[in-house]
């Protein structure tokens, strides 16, 4: 349940009701808006229901939540959560951010290059896996630390804030360390052991959509972070398995607008691995723009014939640069800016 403050609610009326609502045994997430405060309550909320919230002074409403997501919801918070990332990139306001990136890091000189000329087109984040969820245990799993070590190296050149996929409670402070959003990959969103301890961190987080799971869950997953204290999530979408063949998955364009309108975290929409080809990755960014996502995550490789992984789905670095002329040009159309 969340509990909405009067507008002229003191702070004495507001922790008094948090303190109540502490001494029943639950937790509280307080939000602060301009007009006025909302207490989510956090628990077994049955107790409250016979405790007479609403008279204690400075309660304008006591709200069921029926959904079972709270913190990610929009009747907790209207407005849109904006994430900032460092380095002056914020996701989830008006300008569109790119992040941009091989699939896997491979050598420093080649993410350091890449890392160049996706900046040099508009890209305000670099991506890149250092530990790689490969399906096969044969194919390459990345450098570890090493690949993480590079990613610092192209940030230290570039300025480009940095993201990359934690696979492992115990790297965790090792990519805290090295980059600034900590990528949380499609078969790891119900890991809920891996999403409470990144809710106990600060990081933002990037979390993809399971390729079998639904938006309800992946609020879900979302509330796990957000439960923890860490409100500074983005949800992903990079396509879900379908009967469909042509494609690696179906990439769920209807969920932008869907999430949109159930949640104020910011939505970010994965081409690439959606498709898994590289031809349709630019009319799915656009359409992906056009339907209001806040963010794409591409994967640009300058050969790629030769990547490590993922190569059919990756952009040459003058097609990024082309489809970032175009996206502008859609951005503006829907009142956007990139
Ligand atoms: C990736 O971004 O490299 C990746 C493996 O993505 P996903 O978890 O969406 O498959
Ligand atoms: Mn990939």
């Amino acid at each position: 349940m969340i509990i909405v403050l009067r507008p002229d609610a003191t702070k004495s009326q507001i922790d008094h009701v948090i303190e109540r609502i502490h001494k029943l045994g639950l937790k509280t997430m307080v939000s602060r808006g301009v007009e006025r405060t909302i207490i989510g309550v956090i628990g077994e909320e049955d107790i409250v229901r016979i405790q007479p919230l609403e008279v204690f002074p400075g309660v304008e409403r006591v709200v069921p939540i029926l959904k079972p997501y709270k913190l990610a919801s929009r009747d907790f918070q209207k407005n849109d959560t904006v994430i900032d990332v460092g380095g002056g990139v914020k996701i989830g306001a008006k300008r569109v951010v790119v992040m941009a990136g091989p699939c896997s890091v491979e050598t420093e000189r080649l993410l350091i290059d890449i890392a160049k000329k996706v900046k040099a087109s508009g890209a305000s984040v670099l991506r890149g896996g250092a530990y790689k969820p490969r399906t096969s245990p044969y194919a390459f799993q990345g450098l570890g630390e090493k690949g993480l070590k590079y990613l610092a190296k192209a940030k230290e050149e570039t300025g480009l804030a940095l993201v990359t996929e934690l696979m492992d409670l115990r790297d965790l402070d090792v990519v805290c360390r090295h980059v600034d959003i900590i990528q949380i990959g499609a078969r790891n969103m119900q890991n809920f052991n891996l999403l409470k301890e990144v809710g106990r961190t600060k990081k933002p987080v990037l979390l993809k959509r399971g390729m079998a799971n639904t938006v309800k869950e992946l609020l879900m997953s979302a509330e796990y972070i957000l439960a923890g204290g860490n409100f500074n999530v983005m949800l992903c979408e990079r396509g879900i398995r379908t009967f469909e063949e042509s494609t690696r998955f179906t990439l769920d364009i209807a969920a932008v607008p869907v999430i949109d309108a159930l949640s104020h975290l910011p939505v970010i929409v994965d081409p690439s691995h959606a498709t898994g080809r590289w031809g349709l990755v630019g009319p799915c960014s656009r359409a992906a723009v056009a339907a209001g996502a806040d963010g794409l995550i591409i994967e640009v490789h300058p050969n790629p014939e030769e990547a490590l992984s993922d190569g059919e789905q990756s952009l040459y670095p003058e097609n990024f640069d082309r489809l970032m002329g175009d996206l502008r040009a859609v951005a503006e159309a829907v009142g956007r800016e990139l």
